[in-house]
């Protein structure tokens, strides 16, 4: 059965984008999303329902639009030492000119990183919470931890690590920023928008100091 709150998203793809939703994609969507793998692996779905990798990438994209959205993106780079490879995530990333991964300490110029970001899909599980209905009752009893829609647009690096060891090829950036338009040349995903802004903004921010 479809999950009531991927309805809206299958709309929208419906009206935004060439990709026709047939009752078999959808639920394989929806299938997909709610798997218990919280990485995604877009290839697999591509192949799994015989669609090319960039119609997979955009179907994605539909889904890490909205606070809190079913998907999140993960940001990061690859270590470029050959016997670390530790990811460096973005929000790891300060605010000066170098960064440097946290395993092998080694550090590199923001400005050349910054051409090698790449992003995985992870299900959003706080997108998934039904909040109770408000009766007495729940008032009294419920807790409102974990309720409240966080503004972050990348998934916590804590929860993710695990998961990072698996093999799932991140998508660069660019392919991603690329793809990132309906039919209507709007936006697909505002998140992933807004965080190429801040990005370019970021390298020119550098250019200038
Ligand atoms: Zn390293």
């Amino acid at each position: 059965m479809l999950d009531k709150k991927l309805e809206k998203y299958f709309k929208r793809i419906d009206k935004d984008s060439h990709v026709v939703l047939n009752t078999a994609l959808k639920s394989s969507i929806n299938d997909f999303i709610l798997d218990t793998d919280r990485i995604k692996d877009p290839y697999k779905f591509a192949h799994h329902n015989k669609l090319d990798v960039e119609t997979a990438l955009q179907l994605f994209l539909y889904f890490t639009d909205g606070n809190p959205a079913p998907l999140n993106m993960l940001m990061y780079v690859d270590c470029q030492e050959l016997d670390c490879k530790s990811p460096i995530y973005l929000d790891e990333w300060q605010s000066h000119d170098y960064i440097a991964c946290l395993h092998c300490a080694e550090q590199y110029l923001k400005e050349d990183i910054m051409r090698m970001v790449k992003v995985k899909f992870i299900k959003n599980d706080e997108f998934f919470i039904t909040k109770p209905p408000t009766c007495t009752y729940d008032i009294l009893t419920r807790s409102d931890s974990g309720l409240k829609p966080s503004p972050a647009i990348f998934q916590s690096p804590s929860i993710a690590q695990d998961e990072m060891k698996k093999n799932i090829a991140g998508i660069p950036l660019d392919t991603l920023t690329t793809l990132n338009t309906t039919s209507k040349k709007e936006a697909i995903s505002k998140p992933l928008s807004e965080l190429d802004e801040r990005l370019s903004r970021s390298m020119m921010d550098f250019k200038i100091t």
